[in-house]
Order: C-alpha cells, then sequence, then structure tokens
C-alpha cells in the first residue's frame, strides 16, 4: 500500500491568503526553513493505477497537476478512482467542486457528512447539475472495499471509526439533542488497507479528544497519520490572530498536559507522522527547537509530496 501526501497544511494553506505571520512570509519568499504547503488532503493506491483521495481541499486542482501518479493515462478519465471525507470541513470537501468535469468520482462518507454537504454547504445538489453523484456510507467499524462509480473494485478499503472532534460551524448548533454528541460521526478517522488485508494506515487529520479508543487504533497500525494542527492550546490568541483555542477549535494541541505528544509516548508500533499543520505551528521551521522535541519522541512531520509504504 502507498499513500502520498498531497497537503501536510491545515485549512489556510502555508501561506494562508491573509496571514503576514513569519511562516507565511517565509514560504512566500521561498528561501528560507519554512517549505509552502497545500491544504489537508492525501491519496492511497493498492497497485499504484487506481488511487482513492482522501479530503478534497480547495488545491485539488494544483495537487493532482503536482502528482504524476494522478495524471490521466489517456485523453479523459483518472487514476483518481473515488473520494473519502473524514468531515464536511471546507478545507476538506471544496475540491469535490473542481472534480466535476466527467462527473464526480464516487463519495465515501458517513450520513453526518453527507448531511452536511447536502443541507449545510449544498455541494452534493449542486454537484447532481453536472452528473450523478454516487455518495456510498461509511458506518463506522465496518471496513468497506472502495469501488469507483462503476462498482469495480479499487483494491483499498476503509474503516472509519468516529473521533470526538467538531461539526463544521456552517453546521453548528443542528444537533443539539443528538445524546452521541461530538462522537455523532461529523468527523471520523480512516483505518486504510488492502482488501482483505489488516496492515492499516490510520489517518485522523482532526482530533480534539485523546481517548482509549483512538489509542487502540494507532496502536494496532503499522503508520498513524495524525492531526498536528496547533503546538501549544492557545497558539492563535498569543500571536492575536483569533480568541479561539486549539480544543475549541476541535483539535487536541501537541504539547501540554494531555497534548498529542504526551499521548503518542503510549502508543507502541506504528511510525508516527504529523499532518494538518496550522500555518501558525512552530514545528514547521525545519531544523527548528519544535522539530526536535518531537523527533526526540519519535514523531515526524509531513510535508507535501511525501511518500509512506505500508
Ligand atoms: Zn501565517
Amino acid at each position: 500500500m502507498r499513500a502520498i501526501i498531497l497537503g501536510s497544511s491545515a485549512g489556510g494553506g502555508l501561506p494562508q491568503w491573509n496571514c503576514g505571520c513569519p511562516h507565511c512570509n517565509a514560504a512566500r519568499a521561498g528561501d528560507g526553513d519554512v517549505r509552502a504547503r497545500h491544504q489537508s488532503s492525501i491519496c492511497v493506491s493498492a497497485d499504484g493505477e487506481r488511487w482513492v483521495l482522501i479530503n478534497a481541499s480547495p488545491d485539488v486542482r494544483s495537487q493532482l497537476a503536482a502528482t504524476p501518479e494522478l495524471w490521466p493515462r489517456g485523453t479523459r478519465g483518472s487514476p483518481v478512482r473515488a473520494v473519502a471525507l473524514t468531515n464536511a470541513d471546507i478545507d476538506h470537501a471544496a475540491g469535490l467542486l473542481v472534480l466535476r468535469e466527467g462527473g464526480a468520482p464516487a463519495l465515501y462518507c458517513t450520513a453526518r457528512v453527507e448531511e452536511a454537504l447536502t443541507d449545510g454547504l449544498r455541494i452534493l445538489p449542486a454537484l447532481e447539475a453536472y452528473g450523478a453523484v454516487h455518495v456510498r456510507r461509511v458506518e463506522p467499524g465496518v471496513a468497506t472495499p472502495v469501488r469507483d462509480r462503476d462498482g469495480v473494485p479499487t483494491g483499498v478499503s476503509l474503516r472509519a471509526f468516529t473521533v470526538a472532534s467538531k461539526p463544521p460551524p456552517y453546521m453548528a448548533g443542528r444537533h443539539r439533542d443528538d445524546p452521541r454528541g461530538d462522537l455523532a460521526g461529523d468527523t471520523v478517522g480512516f483505518a486504510i488497507t488492502a482488501d482483505g488485508r489488516d496492515e492499516a494506515l490510520v489517518y485522523v487529520p482532526g482530533v480534539r479528544d485523546l481517548d482509549d479508543a483512538l489509542r487502540a487504533e494507532l496502536c494496532r497500525a503499522r503508520c498513524a497519520l495524525i492531526d498536528g494542527t496547533f503546538f501549544t492550546d492557545d497558539e492563535l490568541v498569543v500571536m492575536g490572530a483569533s480568541l479561539k483555542t486549539s480544543r475549541t477549535m476541535g483539535h487536541a494541541p501537541l504539547t501540554g498536559p494531555g497534548g498529542l505528544v504526551e499521548f503518542l509516548d503510549g502508543v507502541a508500533g506504528p511510525r508516527k507522522v504529523l499532518i494538518h499543520i496550522n500555518n501558525s505551528n512552530p514545528v514547521l521551521r525545519d531544523g527548528g527547537a519544535a522539530r526536535a522535541e518531537l523527533a526526540a519522541h519519535g514523531i515526524d512531520v509531513s510535508h507535501d509530496g511525501m511518500q509512506l509504504r505500508w
């Protein structure tokens, strides 16, 4: 199995269009130790020919153009046979609008994500005007072989598991009475395997609560590709960019009590790689102190174009 990191940044990307912070300015200059990054997305394949895109970022057109594995093999058509979404955030779903020519690929998501894209963002009704939209429900806990629009297997299986994060802002407050709360399927992680196999890459680009269920998923995996959005809980507050903390935005911070670094110290086995890194995060600086701190805990930071095999 192979994965290619198409976008290692959180929403906004690096540089973010309206941000003049030192990281964004260094990425614009292109001559320093902060690399430019697209917004959060990966693609996975069992055979190198049929690929499943996981999350469709607003940068998807540039991401596909930069990745030879995803170039068309003939006059029309794409090796991208299906798209799966971990949630309905704009930075994970807006790219669906870019993939409309010829009809959108088969789409795999939870019922809650489908509802958000239908009644909230209204992307799915808009896409229907360009061709049939093939939505296939993902049920948490059930391994699902991913098939293309015509039902042909891709060789990739996804097993979703719910993680506590938060619904996208445009859906906030719609399900206040749901007893499942933040575990209702607004956000999932995926255990990604070849059909019929157990060796998994676990992909979790957004998670707020680091619990025993997540620990068990990660301990079983060959590779953990996980939410590295913020280094500290009050990172945006300190830089004067926002009043929101990491946790109120649905992301466990890397450091501090109950942070991801501490949590991953209790996970033995998988290779540990961070993704969905916000432009404010000091781990973006190659060779910096924050990166060294992660390395001391055996944690890597992904970059665009990085390839993983398992
Ligand atoms: Zn910035």
